[in-house]
């Protein structure tokens, strides 16, 4: 059967179908790489690129984006979760290199420019918990509980949907989980297996650390979260930030499945490859289970006009 008449096979699309074909824009989310020794991600739309973090070196980041065809010149902007090294260290290079605009709170700021970075033109700075736009892309920030100045997480939003981001914290609080609540894709920390953790050779008070409501997320807390916010708009989950030593994706996927959520695709971001360009793609939202509108071979997104219809409060 020709693709045009495989994916239009319900009237409800048919309703749609002359809006769709004006929305045709991509957002998307790229992990370059997650875990204990390094961290950054890559938001995209065609008119927007941010980083969250750059946890490894400036030439590995360049690297990476150039795995997924994206020119570091391009960057419009860097925006920091914290001021731990698995998050910044190769911020400064970077930064002056491509003269990449920062966004951060003022407390990581400050963090960052006791030490380097102090003559910087470049910083931007926003109160935790608050919201603002990057051309466009609606980035919203919240606190989390974590070892750090004054650690946050992000939601970004676009007209194609949203992405929740949530890494460092000790556990999820409620503000935290309502902030994702309403997310189509979820990065996600699962930093450690907990008994992994108490029988690997790390100090007590390093294992302390971990395990305090300031430290890290584990396997079975973000699984705990992700079966917590239970909307039925979430369809993907990332899992992020693994210990190397205490941890492994087939461990933290069995503590997902385990939740027993069907409709939600898991994978596992790893520390040294970057993960495929996942497409945020509210068709596949439908309750309906119908399959996205195609033309000519091409999956057309939905716009904010066919949420609106649709009545969902999104943005
Ligand atoms: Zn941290
Ligand atoms: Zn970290």
């Amino acid at each position: 059967m020709p693709q045009k008449e495989k994916c239009v096979t319900n009237s409800f699309h048919l309703v749609f179908r002359a809006k769709l074909r004006l929305a045709s824009r991509v957002f998307s989310l790229t992990v370059l790489g997650s875990g204990s020794s390094g961290n950054s991600a890559l938001i995209a739309t065609d008119n927007c690129r941010i980083l969250v973090d750059i946890g490894f070196s400036s030439r590995q980041i360049c690297q990476r984006l150039q795995a997924v065809d994206v020119n570091p010149e391009i960057i419009d902007a860097v925006l920091l979760t914290h001021e731990h090294g698995d998050h910044v260290c190769g911020l400064e290079v970077f930064c002056r290199k491509y003269q990449i605009p920062i966004y951060c709170n003022s407390g990581t700021a400050e963090a960052l420019r006791n030490n380097w970075l102090t003559d910087y033109p470049h910083w931007h700075f926003f109160g935790t918990g608050s919201a603002f736009i990057l051309k466009d892309i609606e980035v919203r920030s919240f606190y989390v509980p974590h070892d750090a100045i004054d650690p946050v997480s992000f939601t970004f939003l676009s007209n194609e949907g949203s992405i929740g981001f949530i890494t460092d914290l000790g556990y999820a609080p409620k503000l935290a989980l309502e902030r994702i609540r309403d997310v189509h894709t979820l990065v996600i920390e699962t930093n450690h297996n907990e008994k992994l953790l108490q029988d690997s050779q790390r100090p007590w008070s390093v294992k302390q650390r971990i395990l305090s409501r300031h430290g890290h997320l584990s396997n079975e807390a973000a699984a705990r979260s992700v079966a917590a916010i239970g909307g039925d708009q979430l369809r993907r989950v990332i899992l992020g930030h693994l210990s190397r030593d205490c941890n492994r994706p087939d461990v933290a996927l069995e503590a997902m499945y385990s939740i027993g959520r069907t409709g939600i695709d898991f994978y596992c971001a790893e520390q040294d490859k970057v993960s495929p360009v996942f497409a945020i793609k509210p068709c596949l939202l439908m309750k309906e289970q119908v399959e996205p509108v195609c033309e000519n071979g091409h999956c057309h997104q939905y716009s904010q006009s066919s949420f609106e219809f649709l009545g969902w409060n999104f943005v």
